[in-house]
């Protein structure tokens, strides 16, 4: 799954720029020009991050952060904020905003997708295409292989995606609703079994190279992917 960002710029050649390195790095770019049609893209759909350009026509991009960070539906999407302004106290401003980090225009584009890389993996790790490994299990996005002690397995879309949430996430407790917000997104409505179905076809995959005991259930409370 590759991640969706979400560019508000106001000026169209940033934003084709911008739309054209994040493609090219194999994301997907949903283009807004201001804060109003931004939130229209949002209140449809999350994004997996936000690149929010400070001077926008009506409301600024710090407003529209700030907005973001104090509604619980939005509050941990990643936002990088774009600026032509380099004064520090901009940037302690911008930080306080709620932003996760912060580029002066003029950019490099391999500058900005490094910055992207690195808030992706600090904060939705999820979202990033690196391959991990836990234990004797290694899963790589971007060839979309889970390797079992040595075996290659084949999984669903659906249990790729929790194996790989899991895997990025492990040793915590998650509910059977946040797992469905986490690997199923928002805005979908499925019953929480669901859940209980995709965990019980990962376990199957795994049972026979021995790791599906990775995959545990925590009585009362939902699953943890842990070794121990
Ligand atoms: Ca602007």
């Amino acid at each position: 799954m590759s991640a969706k960002i979400l560019l508000v710029e106001d000026e169209p050649a940033i934003q084709e720029l911008l739309a054209f390195n994040v493609v090219q790095c194999g994301f997907q770019a949903i283009q807004a020009s201001d804060a109003n049609s931004a939130l229209a893209h949002i209140s449809r759909e999350l994004p997996d991050m936000i690149l929010l350009d400070w001077m926008l026509p009506g409301t600024s991009g710090i407003e529209l952060a700030r907005r973001l960070r104090a509604d619980q539906r939005t509050r941990n999407i990643p936002i990088i904020m774009l600026t032509a302004r380099t004064d520090e106290r901009d940037k302690v401003l911008g930080l306080e905003s709620g932003a996760d980090d912060y580029i002066t225009k003029p950019f490099s584009p391999r500058e900005l997708m490094a910055r992207i890389r690195a808030v992706l993996r600090r904060r939705a790790p999820e979202m990033s295409d690196e391959t991990v490994s836990v234990d004797e299990l290694e899963l790589s996005p971007s060839t979309h292989r889970v390797i079992a002690k040595g075996e290659q397995v084949e999984l669903g879309p659906t249990e790729f995606r929790l194996l790989h949430f899991f895997m990025t996430h492990p040793e915590r407790v998650y509910s059977r609703s946040q797992l469905l917000d986490q690997v199923w997104g928002d805005h979908v409505f499925v019953e929480e079994r669901t859940v209980d179905v995709h965990i019980r076809r990962l376990r199957q995959v795994l049972e026979p190279s021995g790791l599906d005991g990775l995959v545990q259930t925590v009585r009362g409370s939902g699953y943890r992917f842990s070794r121990n």
